[in-house]
C-alpha cells in the first residue's frame, strides 16, 4: 500500500515550551503506526532537534523542516541549508508552500533547485501545489497545478520522483475554514496522479503519496482520507490542537 501520511505544519506558531508540550501531549497517546503510515511534524527550525529527540523512539514518527535554502552553503545570512536540516535529524522538508510562493516570491525554478538539493541530502521533499480561488473560478485549476508540477519536478528521473511526497493545497482552502469537498479533492488528486503517470509511468505515479491540505480537521479528515487518491493530509491550524491532530492521525487509511 502507498504511504499514508499525517503531516503537521506548525508554521510560525508556538514558543519553545508550548511546542514541547504539544509534542508531548500527542506522543503520549502512543498511537502505533503500521508500516504504511507516517506522522511528520513540520516544526520551526529552532525546534527541529528537540522534536527529533522526542520522536526518535517512536516508529514512523518523523520531523520535517518547513523550508530550506536553494544553495548548499555559504554567505546567505539567516538562511538554513538542507545539510543543517538533515544533521538535526529531520528527514523531510516542505518545499513550495503557497505562503512561501506568495510572501517570499519563490519561483518554480527556485523550487526545482530546492528539490534537487533536498534529494541530494537524503531529505524527502513534501512538494506543495495548488491554485488560488480566481483560477478555480475560471475552471483552469487542472492545467495550473499540472504546470506547477512540470516546472519544478519534471526534470527528475522516475527513480528520484519516487522519493517525493506531493501536497495538493488549494489556496482558497488554506486557513479559511473552507475545505474542498472529498469529491473535489479526489478529482484533483486523481488528475495529478495521471499527470505524474504520463511523465514518469504508472508504477511510479502509483507509489507517490498525494496529501490534501486546506482546513483539514479532526471532524473532516476521515471523509477526505477515505478517497482512493488522498493519501493523508498536510495540516496547518488543526495540527496545533492535540485532540484534533490525534483524530487526524487515527483517520489515516
Ligand atoms: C497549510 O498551511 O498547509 C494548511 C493546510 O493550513 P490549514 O490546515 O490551516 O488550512
Amino acid at each position: 500500500m502507498r504511504q499514508q501520511i499525517a503531516a503537521a505544519n506548525w508554521k510560525m506558531n508556538l514558543d519553545y515550551k508550548q511546542a514541547k508540550t504539544l509534542l508531548d501531549t500527542i506522543l503520549a497517546q502512543q498511537i502505533m503506526l503500521e508500516a504504511h503510515r507516517k506522522v511528520v511534524f513540520a516544526v520551526p527550525f529552532p525546534y527541529l532537534r528537540m522534536a527529533r529527540k522526542k520522536t526518535k523512539e517512536m516508529v514512523n514518527y518523523e520531523v520535517s523542516a518547513q523550508n530550506c535554502y536553494q544553495k548548499k552553503s555559504g554567505a546567505f545570512t539567516g538562511e538554513v541549508s538542507v545539510e543543517m536540516i538533515h544533521s538535526s535529524g529531520a528527514r523531510y522538508v516542505i518545499i513550495g508552500h503557497s505562503e512561501r510562493r506568495e510572501y517570499f516570491h519563490e519561483s518554480d525554478q527556485v523550487l526545482a533547485e530546492k528539490i534537487n538539493l533536498a534529494l541530494e541530502h537524503r531529505l524527502t521533499p513534501i512538494f506543495c501545489c495548488g491554485e488560488a480561488l480566481s483560477i478555480r473560478e475560471s475552471g483552469k485549476q487542472d492545467a495550473y497545478v499540472a504546470e506547477q508540477l512540470a516546472n519544478s519536478l519534471f526534470h527528475l528521473t522516475p527513480d528520484a520522483m519516487q522519493k517525493i511526497v506531493i501536497a495538493y493545497e488549494p489556496i482558497w482552502a488554506i486557513g479559511t475554514g473552507k475545505t474542498a469537498t472529498a469529491a473535489q479533492a479526489q478529482e484533483m488528486h486523481a488528475g495529478l496522479r495521471s499527470v505524474l503517470a504520463r511523465q514518469f509511468g504508472q508504477p511510479v505515479a502509483d507509489l507517490i503519496p498525494i496529501l490534501y491540505g486546506g482546513s483539514v480537521k479532526g471532524s473532516n479528515a476521515k471523509e477526505l482520507f477515505s478517497q482512493p487518491d488522498v493519501d493523508g493530509g498536510l495540516v496547518g491550524g488543526a495540527s496545533l490542537i492535540a485532540e484534533d491532530f490525534t483524530a487526524i492521525i487515527h483517520a489515516l487509511k
